[in-house]
């Protein structure tokens, strides 16, 4: 029986990718090795890592901007520690929107200060907060675009008289952005990109070397900008994976053809979830998600009816995280329409059994 996979990460990627990545891995362009047992210094490889660079430096519009794409290791956590470590000499704002946001918040407390500069958390996060100011006295100011947990979404960013730093691994590569806003981009792969095992990092060069402090090799962004992300054995297959994603999004008009894609998603989630009298949303309405619709049943007692057609109907992964309850319909950039629609049919069909 057919899937649908609205997982939250890692999650759905294109078929075709994935028919690619496996083929790649028994016999890498006809070469009778596999991409995972060549070496990351081989030109083959390092096609690919050019590839993969080049490829979201260009789906992002910042060819000639002076940024550099990175793909590193140790998850998007690692980014929340590694950028303070590179940018916090006194103090950093923040902006908590959610429970990856004050783990971001955390981390940058080891090394300065840290303003929050709004916060979300009296309403369990279902809101961005509005008309706050960037102060100007900060060494940066971080944000995350898209709160995977709550189902929220910054929609305008402010004005920062700051570098811009944001976490963008739920929601890169599905919106059309002016990313040059940015000073630092980091994403986990294993939403819009690919497989778990890289994160990419999209920073602009000249934010670096303003910090006093001694930074340690494998966390020095300068070390990998200047080995082109091969400062040590990169994930090879976690890249490549990337790469043919990258490339797949590029084929089909780049991110404003999978915007107007997932605009369409998300207005067929969230029309169920406002019309269906069994189904509330948990986040405001102005905020939503267009990656994470986040929702609940008005009357919990429906829950196994409800879990038992959707299990009929080959859901996956539509279990909200436990902070939230409910349910989170995860609708990336490879989730079809149809998925979409399948689970939309699952709601109405409880409305009409209830
Ligand atoms: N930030 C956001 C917005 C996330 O959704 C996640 C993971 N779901 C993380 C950070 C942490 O990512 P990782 O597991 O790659 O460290």
């Amino acid at each position: 029986m057919k899937k649908h996979n609205f997982s939250a990460g890692p999650c759905i990627l294109p078929q075709e990718v994935l028919l690619k990545a496996s083929e790649a891995v028994i016999d890498f362009n006809n070469s009778g090795l596999s991409l995972i047992e060549i070496s990351h210094r081989s030109k083959p490889f390092i096609e690919v890592m050019e590839n993969a660079s080049a490829l979201a430096i260009e789906l992002l519009g910042l060819e000639g901007k002076g940024y550099k794409a990175l793909f590193l290791q140790g998850g998007a956590s690692t980014q929340f520690l590694m950028a303070a470590y590179n940018l916090l000499e006194t103090k950093a704002g923040y902006l908590n929107t959610g429970t990856w946001a004050a783990k971001s918040i955390k981390e940058a407390k080891l090394f300065g200060d840290v303003v929050e500069v709004a916060s979300s958390k009296d309403a369990n996060y279902n809101y961005i907060p509005k008309g706050f100011t960037v102060p100007s006295d900060l060494d940066y100011f971080h944000c995350t675009s898209n709160n995977t947990i709550f189902g929220t979404q910054i929609k305008e960013f402010p004005t920062s008289p700051v570098p811009m730093v944001c976490d963008m691994s739920s929601d890169i590569f599905s919106r059309t952005l002016d990313f040059s806003k940015f000073d630092l981009i980091y994403a986990g792969a294993q939403k819009n990109m690919g497989p778990a095992g890289t994160t990419l990092i999209v920073i602009k060069e000249d934010v670096l070397g303003k910090v006093t402090r001694a930074i340690p090799s494998m966390l020095d962004y300068k070390n990998f900008i200047d080995k082109d992300s091969m400062f040590n054995t990169p994930p090879v297959f976690a890249v490549y994976t990337s790469m043919l994603t990258l490339q797949w999004l590029k084929d089909l008009g780049g991110i404003a053809a999978i915007e107007k894609e997932n605009e369409k998603k998300a207005q067929l989630m969230y029309s169920e979830i406002d019309l269906n009298p069994l189904f509330k949303g948990f986040a405001a309405k102005e905020d939503r998600s267009i990656m994470n619709a986040t929702f609940n049943l008005v009357d919990e007692s429906l829950k196994d009816t409800f879990d038992a057609l959707a299990k009929e109907a080959g859901m996956n992964g539509i279990n909200g995280h436990r902070s939230v309850g409910g349910y989170r319909a995860s609708m990336y950039n490879a989730l079809p329409l149809s998925s979409v629609a399948a689970l939309v049919e699952v709601m109405s069909e409880l409305e009409r059994k209830a």
